[in-house]
């Protein structure tokens, strides 16, 4: 194998084994969506949930404060009871009186029906919440492999992304442009063997003689003119 090729088959190895691990590492991004979408979308609900009993606890508050306003409007209405002067007062105090008691038991019923939903949903919302706490116990181990998963590989492409740097300041600058600019193109292939019987071993092309002379001897890179690989002989 000539030094002019040498280089240049170890960087297209390199690229094919950083082409795998960076797949590797992609190929972690569903699994990790799978595994945790139920937990993501339970969390959702727990949280909607949450959110709906407390809006109804504030609605409790809200009555309660309610008919504690109104309490004090019947304390003032008894008051005047007392201090009435004649029957149209008394019959008019008793009216009143009348319609605030109402008032202050309808608070009172509403804001006991809405405290048993309230216990109601809290119950729900603590099975919600013991389902998560389960799902996440059981999702965890798996999750911690596919990390371990994931970092090993990253820390592989990192390996291999050093390894390149290296390999690619041992080589001729220009012949590392060259490679680049063949692998940016449309072929995936950037080297190809030059076949004994003097075709590109790309895409099969025939070498005129004279080129396939140049590219045996190794003195320069030469190119497929059909396919664009560059070619190399053992
Ligand atoms: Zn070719």
């Amino acid at each position: 194998m000539g030094d002019i090729y040498e280089g240049l088959l170890g960087l297209q190895e390199l690229d094919e084994r950083m082409e795998e691990a960076q797949e590797r590492v992609r190929q972690f991004e569903p699994e990790f969506e799978e595994l945790q979408a139920p937990v993501a979308a339970l969390e959702q609900e727990v949280e909607a949930l949450r959110q709906r009993v407390d809006e109804m606890k504030a609605e409790v508050r809200r009555l309660e404060r309610g008919a504690d306003d109104k309490r004090s409007q019947l304390k003032k209405y008894q008051d005047r009871l007392e201090r009435v002067r004649n029957a149209r007062e008394e019959a008019a105090a008793r009216t009143e009186i009348d319609l605030v008691r109402r008032a202050v038991e309808a608070d009172e019923n509403d804001a006991l029906e809405l405290m048993d939903q309230v216990k109601r949903q809290e119950l729900k919302l603590d099975e919600m919440e013991k389902k998560l706490a389960r799902l996440r116990a059981e999702t965890e181990p798996r999750l911690e492999e596919l990390e371990r998963g994931r970092d090993e590989a990253e820390s592989r492409m990192a390996a291999l992304e050093e390894e390149r740097v290296a390999h690619v300041e041992r080589m001729n600058p220009q012949t590392v442009r060259l490679y680049e600019r063949v692998r940016a193109g449309k072929t995936r292939v950037t080297l190809a063997r030059l076949m004994a019987d003097g075709a590109c071993g790309h895409c099969f092309s025939m070498i005129p003689i004279q080129e396939q002379r140049m590219v045996q001897q190794q003195e320069a890179l030469h190119r497929c003119e059909a396919c664009g690989v560059i070619l190399y002989t053992d």
